[in-house]
């Protein structure tokens, strides 16, 4: 690792509550200049750190580095990178390509095959594990996925955990979490991370309940859990703007109590927008 080693684990485990962003690469030029907008509000906030995701098998790959590109010299960035469908070719020179940026991160990454890429070869690397192993041959401080409800490929949440602690003894040195809605799942994978061994921050990502359908379809896709009393207030909402306060109320408690409860932070998925997730921020104690 560079010079700069550790420092997203150090401000995971620093003593305060880190801020920080999800950021996708937009699909053009307008969205683009609104995304640059998003971020230049958010940047207000001070974040700790911000993260770009990636597209698996090409999928806006450019503009995934234009963000890290024009991002990271403003504000400690960690990039996603996905393997699947990838060369080790590919993936060292996109690593040359990082280290001319000021990329604070990589986080490693399967991936999953776009349904219009199904039979296309898979590249180099079979998991994320064998990611995490070119990466540190690079020097970036690498992050993982963690999964709080189990990822839907594992027979159970041990094997995942059997998995984390590989990717930790590969050199991962922190972990974001997938989407989810019950914090028991989350302090539920602490603990059991924690018996296994695994020692590396796991920063929970939280999406602001904002536009509800948009996360809904997002929380159907992931395959996390919604609460049936989340469920049940929202289908007595009258129109968007109460939906939308049931759901914001929702976030905040959410935030609020894994903050309380001991998350190193929050990872705001932000969906490249601003209002919501500064709103979170406030409502929170946390701007
Ligand atoms: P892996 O670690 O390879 O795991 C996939 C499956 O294989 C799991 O069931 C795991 O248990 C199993 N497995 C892994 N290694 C082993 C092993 N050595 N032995 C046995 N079993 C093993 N996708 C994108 O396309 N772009 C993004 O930018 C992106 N960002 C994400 C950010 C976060 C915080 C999260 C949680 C997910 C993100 N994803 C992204 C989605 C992610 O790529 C998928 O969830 C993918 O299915 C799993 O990725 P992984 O890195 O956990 O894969």
């Amino acid at each position: 690792m560079n010079n700069e080693l550790g420092r997203i684990s150090a401000l995971l485990k620093g003593d305060r509550p880190t801020i920080s962003f999800e950021f996708f690469p937009p699909k053009d030029d307008l969205g683009f200049e609104n995304l640059r907008a998003s971020f230049q509000e958010l940047k207000k906030y001070s974040p700790d750190f911000i993260s770009v995701t990636y597209g698996a098998m090409g999928s806006n790959q450019e503009r995934s580095l234009a963000v890290v590109a024009e991002f990271s010299s403003q504000v400690p960035t960690v990039a996603h990178l996905t393997c699947i469908g990838s060369t080790k070719e590919s993936i060292s020179n996109l690593m040359t390509q990082y280290s001319n940026m000021d990329v604070a991160g990589i986080l490693a990454l399967r991936g999953d095959i776009p349904s219009d890429f199904l039979g296309a070869p898979l590249g180099d690397f079979k998991t994320a594990l064998d990611l995490v192993d070119l990466v540190r041959e690079s020097n970036f401080e690498i992050g993982i996925a963690a999964f709080p409800e189990k990822h839907p490929e594992s027979p159970n949440l041990q094997h995942d955990l059997a998995v984390l602690k590989l990717k930790q003894d590969s050199g991962a040195t922190f972990a974001m979490t997938q989407l989810f809605f019950d914090i028991d799942t989350y302090f539920n994978l602490r603990s059991s991370a924690e018996a296994s061994g695994i020692t590396i921050p796991i920063v929970p990502g939280l999406m602001p309940i904002a536009n509800v359908k948009q996360v809904m379809r997002m929380a159907e896709m992931s395959g996390a859990k919604v609460p049936v009393h989340l469920v049940e207030r929202l289908s007595e909402a009258n129109d968007e703007l109460s939906s939308r306060e049931i759901g914001m109320e929702f976030s905040v408690k959410l935030a609020k109590d894994l903050i309380a409860q001991g998350a190193p932070g929050i990872h705001i998925f932000t969906l490249n927008h601003h209002k919501a997730p500064i709103e979170l921020l406030k409502a929170t104690g946390l701007a």
